[in-house]
């Protein structure tokens, strides 16, 4: 710690000191925790936006006013702290997230189920069609038949069989695209890949971006206020509006090879392989300008709501950098996002201009 450090942090035990002796509980290292937690702590914490650290720090001095400042008041201030730890919308992003891989987890777990029991019925058909055919044959060698009548009709079975082999295979091929369609797509937006699949994806991308010495870039896109729409027209219409958005940021992906998945909640990226930051910037306003030109009119099931929906989008743009990772990508797209935001929403920024104009 530097002089300068260590006297700052003298001057903020110092001031700590104070507090609890003016709530009259000096040396008790209980409540000198909650003072250092709500005040030193949290306001170092961006869990928490500034209103809400005022908001935690007016809560648990409100409690220390009252008194007596016993173990049941200890309690109760350490219960609201956990509130607000609990209730703050990064922990609700992680409860979607959680919830979103719970139900890709369990759409994956009946499918899996159903295709267990269709293997063993599938498997059962077979061993009875194959004695069908075994008594079949003895049955058509017994008949008396002529050699080419027997020849012929035994030829006729084994291409029955086949032809079931053959219905059989397809069947199964299409049976592993709905599962590896179940296991890499978002349960919700079914166009758009999972989280677990572009995080898979990201690190073979950036392995390839290293061996060929080609461009990654990364757009983060954040629907503006989508708040509003949930709590105007309800969630079931906020999920409709949802997959019209997937739906036209999945076409835009494709003309341009992009891969398009669910980041979490209402946030989407997409990962664009051998494309600097300025191509996926044009290509990410084209998206911005696609969406908010054309209102959706979302299909759910419950009344329709009387006119389209408008919506905007805000995008981060960021291209991968020497030595970076693929978290440090999603970050700098994230963060370009976050300055979209603030620069007033509906609007496409790239990560190095705004490095550049910082440093300017
Ligand atoms: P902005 O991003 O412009 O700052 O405002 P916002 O209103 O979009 O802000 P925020 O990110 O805080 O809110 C996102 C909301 O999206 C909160 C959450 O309830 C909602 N949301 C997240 N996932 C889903 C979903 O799958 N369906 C619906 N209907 N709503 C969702
Ligand atoms: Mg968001
Ligand atoms: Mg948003």
């Amino acid at each position: 710690m530097t002089p300068e450090k260590s006297k700052n942090a003298c001057q903020g035990l110092g001031k700590v000191q104070e507090i609890l002796e003016r709530f009259g509980v000096a040396g008790d290292a209980d409540w000198a925790a909650v003072v250092l937690f709500v005040r030193n702590l949290v306001a170092e914490m961006d869990l928490f936006t500034e209103s809400q650290k005022a908001a935690i720090q007016a809560r648990a001095f409100e409690q220390m006013a009252m008194k007596p400042l016993d173990r049941q008041r200890f309690q109760r201030v350490v219960a609201s702290i956990q509130g607000f730890l609990l209730d703050n919308s990064k922990v609700a992003d992680l409860r979607d997230q959680l919830q979103a891989e719970r139900d890709g987890a369990s759409a994956l777990y009946s499918e899996m189920s159903r295709v267990v029991q269709e293997i063993q019925a599938s498997s059962q058909t077979r061993q009875t069609s194959l004695q069908r055919m075994g008594q079949d044959t003895e049955e058509l060698i017994d008949s008396g038949d002529s050699k080419t009548e027997v020849v012929r009709r035994f030829r006729g079975m084994i291409t029955e069989m086949v032809a079931q082999a053959r219905e059989e295979a397809r069947s199964w091929e299409e049976r592993a695209k709905q599962m590896e369609r179940t296991a890499n797509f978002d349960p919700l937006l079914s166009e758009l890949y999972s989280r677990r699949a572009l995080d898979t994806q990201l690190g073979a991308a950036l392995g390839r971006a290293r061996k060929s010495n080609r461009p990654l870039s990364l757009m983060f896109l954040d629907v503006d206020h989508f708040k509003n729409i949930n709590d105007t027209y309800g969630h079931l219409v906020g999920d409709g509006v949802l997959r019209v958005l997937a739906a036209v940021v999945s076409a835009h992906a494709m003309q341009f090879k992009g891969y398009a998945a669910r980041f979490g909640g209402e946030e989407l990226v997409v990962l664009c392989e051998n494309m600097d930051e300025d191509t996926a910037m044009t290509r990410a306003e084209a998206i911005r300008r696609d969406v908010a030109d054309c209102p959706c009119q979302p299909q759910y099931e419950g009344p329709a709501p009387d006119e389209p929906i408008c919506i905007t989008v805000s995008i981060g743009v960021a291209q991968l950098g020497p030595g970076q990772t693929a978290s440090d990508l999603i970050l700098a797209a994230d963060q370009a996002m976050y300055a979209a935001k603030t620069g007033g929403r509906n609007m496409v920024l790239g990560h190095s201009a705004i490095q550049a104009s910082r440093k300017a």
